[in-house]
């Protein structure tokens, strides 16, 4: 098994922070306010704050966060790492429905093994967050139907990875968590792999029954301010409602709703369940039992991926 990663951190590159839609809307469409960090010219590489936190403590939610923040921000996405040595970067797809428990094993696999969790779901609940005279008609209408529980247009979705190719670049590798969830956002992603000259490792599918689904799904709770993910009764905070990590106020997700359930679990069985053909068909495959704790689930992953050549 690799060892965890994460030894040196460049710097963002000083561009105008933007993220955008999409090759055919050429302007930018989500001015962020933040403004680039300074760099000193007498330190070549300095690591940012939160990846000095990763350096002296690998577990550390923070890291992984901020990770996640640059994937949000598109252009100025730099995070380049050094693996250790025996390491290796995994490029990987993780497939699953809804509320199997993806994100959770993206954040463990991430911690653990090193590579960047892109998730385009964040990316939709990061613009969420701005002012609407700050989006587009692209991405309001992309809103309207995470809203509703259905996929965004294929174009759409896409557009925001392509738009990120440093994310796939990090030489720690990626994995992608809600894309592709179509044949042909994986006839996509296939394209821009190709153009990067890179393939994907393994394709990890979790599985696990509807009743469970719907289960974790409904008691799902997602802090309004760092995203962690609680449940309320198999990993509840410690105050109700209040984040641990950072105090937010805890929240149901709009599509964890029970009608934006229903209508996420027919576009997963319609769209996204026939792609473990796809990827099956391509030797890339790793079906995953998603019954029991994070822990187990993360073990079974551990030990498919030490099993691959
Ligand atoms: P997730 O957090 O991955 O469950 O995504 C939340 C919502 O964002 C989905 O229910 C969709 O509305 C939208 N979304 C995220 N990724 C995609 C994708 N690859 N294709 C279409 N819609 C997506």
């Amino acid at each position: 098994m690799a060892m965890p990663k994460q030894v040196n951190v460049t710097q963002p590159r000083a561009r105008k922070p933007v993220v955008s839609i999409g090759r055919s809307m050429s302007k930018a469409i989500l001015p962020l306010k933040a403004a680039p960090p300074k760099r000193d010219p007498n330190v070549r590489n300095p690591p940012s704050a939160s990846h000095r936190i990763l350096l002296s403590c690998p577990a550390k939610m923070t890291a992984t966060k901020h990770d996640r923040n640059a994937w949000f921000k598109g252009g100025i996405a730099n995070c380049q790492v050094t693996l250790a040595p025996g390491a290796r970067a995994y490029r990987m797809v993780l497939l699953g429905a809804p509320g199997v428990g993806k994100g959770t094993q993206a954040e463990l696999i991430s911690e653990r093994l090193g590579p960047c969790q892109l998730s385009t779901g964040d990316v939709f609940r990061a613009a969420k967050t701005l002012d609407p005279s700050e989006r587009t008609p692209a991405l309001t209408a992309a809103l309207d139907f995470m809203k509703r529980g259905e996929l965004v247009p294929d174009e759409t979705v896409i557009g925001i990875v392509r738009e990120r190719p440093n994310c796939l670049r990090c030489p720690g590798g990626f994995l992608l968590d809600g894309f592709p969830r179509t044949a042909h956002q994986a006839e996509a992603l296939d394209a821009m792999l190709k153009d990067l000259s890179m393939k994907l490792d393994a394709v990890l599918s979790y599985d696990l029954p509807i009743d469970q689904i719907v289960s974790r799904l409904s008691g799902r709770r997602t802090c309004g301010g760092c995203k962690a993910v609680y449940h309320v009764t198999t990993k509840p905070p410690k105050v109700a409602d209040v984040c641990d990590a950072c105090g937010g106020k805890l929240i149901v997700r709009e599509d964890d709703r029970p009608e934006a359930i229903r209508v996420r679990m027919e576009a997963y069985e319609k769209s996204t369940a026939p792609l473990a053909n796809y990827y099956r068909k391509r030797g890339l495959l790793v079906s995953i039992a998603a019954e029991g704790s994070p822990e187990d689930i993360y073990k079974r992953t551990a030990a498919a991926l030490t099993a691959r050549p």
